[in-house]
């Protein structure tokens, strides 16, 4: 990590990166630890087996370290089976007159292709049991998955030419490819007989380091859904966390709280991670918006052609995470 590489504001948001770090170190990851460990947020509700709607299966299914354990039914909270827009709209109903501008009211994320009513088709997964690590998962099929997105979705324009609004998807994807990267040197498997998993910084070193565009967008995503987060910090303090633990909900709402609302350290030292404001502006910004849009949720859908079922399944949890940002400060 050459520090002297990344200093100064990061390009397009209101933070340093020294500040980034910091925060992150000192904040933002020790919180998040243990977040994702209560039964709100380590549960994962998703529909993991589509159709892919853009080319045939390659049958790449068959790694050992790609299956994702299933939750046992008993393990997966009741509550969370009923569908989740009839939960959040029955959460709105009840905090009538809180604060909750920040976030939109209409429950369809425009942004993402799932729909997550759709409760036959979902699978429960306990994201603690399958973290986001080394695979095998590559070749001829993840190239195939990254290079759509690439070509399709992010670089339709010459880049140079392209204005902020086209940036802004290339350097969220770009920023989530540094990230899935970085999770596979962080966990890789270094030896298959002895089942030895480690670090791997020369993986990490070939894939993100030695790019600083990579880790430039690395740092991007991280403030942009940062401001998400913050955006919402009202609506979120006030969510509905019960898994019928209520002990549990109690926890993860503290933890809530401490990340969000009582932590000065985030609006002192990072008061705009990103200023939505500055973009769509202009004539053309709504025709930008919908193009933009219509380009996400092809991403979104091209999740389903993954072909292997960890990767599928943390590529759509992410994806679903950009989108819900990207709801959150653009409508
Ligand atoms: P890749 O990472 O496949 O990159 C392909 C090309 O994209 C590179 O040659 C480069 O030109 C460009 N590129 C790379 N990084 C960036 C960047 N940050 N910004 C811009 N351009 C870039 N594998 C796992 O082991 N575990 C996982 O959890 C996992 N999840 C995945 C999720 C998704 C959605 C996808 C599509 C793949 C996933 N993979 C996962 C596979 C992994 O991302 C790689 O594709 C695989 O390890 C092969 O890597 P590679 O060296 O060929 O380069």
């Amino acid at each position: 990590w050459d520090a002297r590489k990344y200093s100064g504001m990061v390009e397009d948001c209101g933070c340093d990166y020294e500040t980034v770090n910091q925060l992150n170190e000192e904040v933002l990851h020790p919180i998040l630890q243990e977040l994702v460990k209560t039964s709100f947020f380590r549960y994962f509700k998703v529909k993991l087996w589509c159709d892919c709607p853009f080319w045939p299966d390659d049958g790449m299914c068959r790694l050992r370290d790609c299956s994702v354990c299933e939750c046992p039914d008993n393990e997966f909270p009741e509550l969370f089976k009923e569908p989740s827009k009839a939960r959040l709209a029955d959460d709105m109903a009840c905090q009538e007159g809180k604060p909750q501008a920040a976030v939109n009211r209409t429950l369809d994320n425009p942004w993402t292709h799932d729909d997550e009513t759709d409760n036959a088709e979902m699978t429960y997964v306990n994201l603690q049991l399958n973290p986001e690590r080394y695979t095998g998962y590559s070749g001829p099929s993840a190239r195939r998955i990254w290079d759509e997105i690439y070509k399709e979705n992010c670089a339709k324009y010459p880049f140079k030419e392209s204005c902020s609004e086209q940036k802004l998807l290339y350097k969220l994807i770009s920023g989530l490819h540094s990230s899935i990267s970085v999770h596979i040197a962080s966990d890789y498997l270094i030896d298959e007989v002895v089942e030895l998993w480690d670090q791997n910084l020369d993986l990490l070193h070939d894939r993100v380091m030695k790019h600083p565009e990579r880790v430039r967008n690395l740092y991007f995503t991280f403030l942009f859904v940062l401001r998400a987060v913050t955006k919402a910090a009202d609506y979120l303090e006030q969510f509905n966390y019960n898994t019928g633990n209520s002990q549990e909900e109690l926890k993860t709402t503290q933890l809530l709280v401490q990340l969000l609302v009582f932590n000065p350290k985030i609006r002192a030292s990072c008061p705009l991670p990103f200023d939505e404001a500055q973009l769509w502006k202009g004539e053309k910004g709504p025709v930008l918006m919908h193009q933009i849009q219509k380009q996400f949720r092809n991403i979104s859908a091209m999740m389903d052609c993954v072909g292997c079922e960890k990767c599928r399944l943390w590529g759509k949890l992410q994806v679903l995470g950009l989108g819900t940002a990207l709801d959150i400060l653009f409508f």
